[in-house]
């Protein structure tokens, strides 16, 4: 049995970034770029009016005051969207919306608040400096900026920056498709009332939801019998669209587990088998077709951690996110804990953790039993009990993962 560590870095360093393709800009929130994009134009793209007023010459408003205003002919209006035909000439103004192109002759904008207007002229009656109430062609992006660097998650700013400049289609790393296989012939659809001995699927909503919020996309796929042929065929099936294949129980000991014996039937490459962890005790993973398999344990505790200490940094890397791990922390555990189990393998906790005056603090936020899933609900974070620790006593110093907290490392 391998560590969790261990375990770790095989998937990291079996998964690689997925090749880059073209998407249009819907298609781009949240995908790292994968090309430097440089502006082929300019933003704005035409000097215009950043006001709703009074396109003049600055030198003309020199001397105006309050006792002495000028008064400016006013030749035309001109909106957003229009270009003026006149020239602002001395002693003359034309009205402008913000916006729209500033007309020659013009070098300033009185704001419509400051103007007194009577018939065709215009009263003003301070002076402004040229440029005022300009924004100058090129004022956001000069020709030749590099708008988008490769490498960088693309945020709703940044697609709005990239339409400005015309670039309607971006080359991103793109999102991964992970097909999801639950299995267990005692399951039922959450909607159906379970008969003697059967459960509702809940790894279907608690897994699915988890790839979703990791910023993947999940197709579930229904159900699929305990056996070796109707697994094989849904490997198959998954092959065909999928990044990442996950599967959901059918992968310890017992007799109708049959997810190993389906990759094996179908050549998958193993890589690891169980690992000396619990939860999950019994992940396995597997390479198929050049895809990543995942078997899952069906305890839905376990599936969860699984998801989040494995799944969750193998999809980052593939989408070429740049950070993999969720921020790691030392909480004072507030909560005892003893182990039950004799063979000394590395043990999730499920906590609750907070900061108070800059130290970290955690207790347990339920019972610890590995079917016990509303404790994995409440947590917010897990803490890593090592191999060697046999109790933790209130006091206790561990390690822990943030899980709602975005990776920093
Ligand atoms: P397995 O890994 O198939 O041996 O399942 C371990 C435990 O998890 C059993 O108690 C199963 O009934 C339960 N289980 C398996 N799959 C699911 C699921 N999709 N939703 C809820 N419980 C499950
Ligand atoms: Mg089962």
């Amino acid at each position: 049995m391998i560590s969790y560590r261990e375990a770790l870095q095989c998937v990291l360093e079996t998964i690689a970034p997925l090749p880059a393709r073209q998407v249009a800009l819907a298609e781009a929130l949240g995908r790292v770029a994968a090309e430097d994009v440089i502006a082929r134009e300019l933003v704005p793209p035409f000097t215009n009016s950043g006001m709703d007023g009074f396109a003049v010459r600055a030198a003309d408003l020199a001397t105006a005051t309050d006792e002495a205003p000028v008064r400016l002919r006013v030749l035309a209006n001109v909106s957003a969207g229009q270009v003026a035909t006149l020239e602002v000439t001395p002693g003359a103004a034309l009205r402008i919306m913000t916006g729209a192109p500033l007309p020659g002759g013009a070098d300033a904008v009185v704001p419509i608040e400051r103007a007194v207007v009577s018939g065709d002229t215009v009263e003003l009656r301070q002076p402004l400096r040229a440029g005022a109430n300009v924004r100058p062609a090129g004022e956001d992006i000069p020709a030749g900026t590099q708008v988008v660097a490769r490498g960088t998650t693309l945020r709703p700013g940044d697609l709005g920056v990239l339409a400005e400049v015309g670039h309607t289609r971006v080359a991103v790393v793109p999102c991964a498709t992970v097909a999801l296989l639950t299995t267990g012939d005692e399951l039922v659809d959450a909607a159906e009332r379970p008969g003697p001995g059967r459960i509702r699927d809940s790894n279907v909503y608690a897994v699915s939801g988890q790839v979703a919020a990791f910023g993947a996309l999940v197709r579930a796929t229904p159900r699929v019998p305990d056996t070796r042929t109707d697994m094989e065929r849904a490997l198959r099936a998954a092959l065909e669209y999928a990044d990442v294949i996950v599967t959901t129980g059918g992968i310890s000991m017992g007799d109708r587990d049959c997810v190993k014996d389906a990759l094996d039937a179908l050549g998958a490459e193993r890589m690891f088998w169980r690992v000396a962890q619990k939860p999950a005790g019994p992940l396995g993973f597997w390479r198929l077709g050049g895809r990543p398999v995942f078997g899952l344990p069906g305890n839905p505790v376990a599936a969860m951690i699984a998801m989040e200490e494995y799944v969750r940094p193998a999809l980052r890397r593939m989408m070429a996110m740049p950070r993999l791990h969720r921020p790691e922390r030392v909480a004072t555990l507030e909560t005892g804990w003893e182990r039950r189990d004799t063979d000394r393998r590395l043990h999730f906790l499920r906590v609750h953790a907070r900061e108070e005056g800059g130290a970290w603090r955690a207790r347990l936020s339920g019972a610890q039993g590995s079917g016990i899933l509303s404790s994995m609900a409440r947590a917010n974070a897990l803490a890593l009990v090592p191999e060697d620790t046999l109790s933790a006593q209130p006091g206790a110093q561990v390690p822990i993962h943030l899980i709602e907290e975005p990776e920093d490392h």
